[in-house]
């Protein structure tokens, strides 16, 4: 997606070999109009799958899903990742190795937002080695439901995850792909649709 591209060469900054930060438009501050594009392409990019709700996780991943589930109509859930006081019964749970804070996170959603017959289609901000992404895939399969697909915003094609899941798979469709962050630049996939 040549919009995300662009914002991605004027606005992010390589952290290391492995890790891009994009806090001025995704991680932290918010760009709605690029957020209502996103939804827009992966409406599109879904459109024959039927999807009736999507699930994503807090919380650089609520921002685009709410943008997709505007264009495609469904509900939008996001898994939890801390304990919360109100939700406690009925969940379905998840553990996820977090790439960024190197530590594991049970994740969870209730049990009612999610049932046997849901076509899920699951969405996150970043792909790297696919463990966000895996541990919403069992709390989907642990619902019973089905998973339509993946939507990724931005892929690391440099580490393992998109590999993964293809493999396994998935239909995993990510609007922007980085092949290198060696020497400080972000390298795009060529040949990646746009
Ligand atoms: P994975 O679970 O695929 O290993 O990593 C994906 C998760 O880690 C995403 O939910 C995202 O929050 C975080 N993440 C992974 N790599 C990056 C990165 O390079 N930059 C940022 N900002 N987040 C990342």
């Amino acid at each position: 997606m040549q919009l995300l591209i662009e914002k991605i060469k004027n606005e992010g900054k390589v952290l290391s070999e492995s890790v891009l930060k994009v806090d001025s438009f995704l991680n932290h501050q918010v760009d709605p109009e690029l957020m209502f594009e996103i939804g827009k392409e992966f409406a599109a990019r879904f459109k024959d799958e039927g999807i009736t709700k999507i699930l994503t996780i807090e919380s650089s991943g609520i921002a685009p899903s709410v943008m997709a589930g505007l264009q495609m109509n469904v509900p939008v859930i996001f898994a939890r990742k801390r304990k919360s006081l109100t939700l406690v019964n009925d969940l379905l749970t998840a553990n996820v190795y977090s790439f960024t804070k190197q530590e594991s996170n049970e994740i969870s959603v209730s049990k009612k937002f999610l049932q046997e017959g849901d076509q899920v289609l699951i969405i996150d901000d970043f792909l790297a080695n696919g463990q966000a992404a895996l541990g919403l895939a069992q709390i989907v399969k642990e619902a019973n439901a089905s998973i339509a697909g993946m939507g990724i915003v931005i892929e690391k094609g440099f580490q393992d995850g998109g590999k993964q899941l293809r493999e396994a798979g998935y239909k995993v469709e990510s609007l922007a792909i980085v092949d290198s962050l060696a020497d400080g630049k972000v390298t795009f996939r060529q040949d990646h649709k746009v």
